[in-house]
């Protein structure tokens, strides 16, 4: 080592040096204040004996510094070698593993400048490993969330990102949109929503702060740990906004202690790494529900609900689930277009959307199929419950006037009902062919009917 063969060799040749420097002007030194004759102090002897005493005294010299101060700075220089290899791996790894033992000073000294030292140098250590940690926290987190694009996968990255960073052990992203909260994802949590107080919510963004709790009174999130529930020693709301828009709270949770402080500069940067993303998710998902809207009626188009009729159908066979499928036909349209123009006959397509979603589940969805043809795809519904849901709503429709301008429309639908699992049933349109020739046989029963396959 560069220390060993340089510095304290350098030691031992200056205090060893000025040990025999000594011995040799001693015997001068001696003659003019003792005032002797040179014969008596002068001589081989005496010069002999005060040489190998000025070596002892610089060899013992250097012995006790070596022993006092040489194995405290061994002590830094190994310390700092092993922490140097560690950053070196830890860049290679992604992981930086550096307990107490290995990179810390535990020398105990009364000494103040040994004392502040080793104090000042084992901080040091801890502030780098510290800022290696986040910017490792930083680099992964930024990786994944490129990767990502729908609105959830991203609020997952997020929240595990921000449990990770400031050393939480579970937590929730609640997004803002449009006036109203809701909860994307909850992570070691269990979130009571509706106890959660939205106004706080709400002055949090428009803070900007972080707010931090402590054993909060009446505390709607808490901890889902292995054990159970568990109510949570600290809670910190954290603001999510992107530019002047706001986009959400995130709430993380301790058992305990969180690791890092909400307020520094760093911390701030690291949560205001994730707003654009999460921002862009959400703008990325409202483009994928307009894409997949037919405009008029609010429903899935054809091509959106063509898929979503094929992920229904795989599912139902992968689980061998039933889900029917109800092919429903304005009755008579035409004579309304032409009776009432074709703005009534817009009205009435809404209409009778409107009216069909006030008796859906949030599995249920309704296609525009065609013109005036709509699919409802019921998931889990056999052909006895779906024919049940389609008579109440073309009861209902029937039922329904619609006022446009100064005319009262009244209008109804007829409709054919396959179900899945049934013979001859292989493919999506299968059933839809199954369901078109049954809402003929409708049709040509007198319309204002529902009618299965089975009949
Ligand atoms: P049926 O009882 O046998 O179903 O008789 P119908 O008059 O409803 O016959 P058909 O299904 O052939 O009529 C469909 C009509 O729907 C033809 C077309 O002009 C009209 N139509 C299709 N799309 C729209 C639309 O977006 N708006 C309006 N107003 N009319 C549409
Ligand atoms: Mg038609
Ligand atoms: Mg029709």
């Amino acid at each position: 080592m560069k220390i060993k063969s340089t510095f304290t060799n350098k030691l031992l040749v200056i205090m060893v040096g000025f040990g025999v420097f000594i011995g040799i002007i001693f015997p001068f030194f001696v003659k003019l204040v003792l005032n002797l004759a040179s014969e008596q102090v002068l001589t081989f002897k005496f010069f002999s004996m005060c040489i190998i005493a000025g070596l002892l005294v610089g060899g013992f010299n250097f012995f006790v510094f070596k022993s006092i101060f040489y194995d405290f700075l061994e002590s830094v220089s190994t310390k700092l070698t092993a922490f140097r290899e560690k950053l070196d791996s830890a860049r290679r790894e992604e992981a930086i593993e550096c307990n107490d033992d290995e990179c810390l000073i535990t020398v105990k000294s009364d000494d103040p400048i040994v004392g502040n030292i080793t104090n000042s140098f084992n901080d040091f250590i801890k502030t780098i490993q510290n800022s290696m940690k986040a910017e490792m926290i930083t680099t992964r987190f930024l990786e994944e969330l490129k990767q990502r694009l729908s609105v959830k996968d991203i609020a997952d990255v997020v929240l595990d990102s921000f449990i990770a960073y400031f050393g939480g052990d579970g937590g929730c992203i609640i997004s803002y949109d449009k006036g109203t909260f809701s909860l994307l994802k909850t992570k070691h949590a269990q979130v009571d929503f509706e106890m959660v107080d939205q106004d706080e919510l709400y002055r949090v963004m428009e803070k900007k702060e972080c707010m931090r709790y402590e054993n909060l009174q009446n505390n709607p999130v808490k901890l889902n740990i292995v054990l159970g529930e568990l109510v949570p020693d600290s809670i910190a709301f954290i603001p999510l906004r992107y530019q002047d828009q706001k986009i959400g709270v995130a709430i993380l949770l301790a058992k305990n202690e969180f690791a890092r402080s909400f307020s520094g500069l760093e911390s701030k940067n690291f949560i205001q790494q994730a707003t654009p993303f999460l921002y862009n998710s959400n703008l990325i998902r409202r483009l994928e529900e307009l894409a997949a809207m037919d405009e008029l009626t609010g429903s899935l188009n054809r091509r959106f609900g063509m898929k979503r009729l094929q992920e229904e159908f795989s599912r139902a066979q992968r689980f061998s689930t039933s889900f029917s499928l109800c092919l429903i036909d304005i009755d008579h349209f035409k004579t309304i277009n032409d009776t009432f123009g074709h703005q009534a006959g817009d009205e009435v397509l809404r209409s009778v959307t409107t009216q069909m979603q006030g008796d859906l589940r949030s599995s249920d969805f309704i296609v525009r199929y065609g013109g005036e043809e709509f699919l409802l795809v019921l998931p889990g519904a056999s052909l006895a419950d779906s024919y049940e849901i389609m008579e109440r709503m073309r009861r209902r429709i029937e039922a329904f006037q619609l006022q446009f301008g100064s005319y009262s429309i009244n209008f109804t639908i007829s409709s054919g009902i396959c179900s899945f699992p049934s013979k001859n049933i292989t493919e999506p349109s299968d059933m839809i062919r199954a369901a078109d020739i049954t809402m003929y046989k409708a049709k040509n029963s007198g319309r204002n009917r529902i009618m299965t396959t089975e009949e």
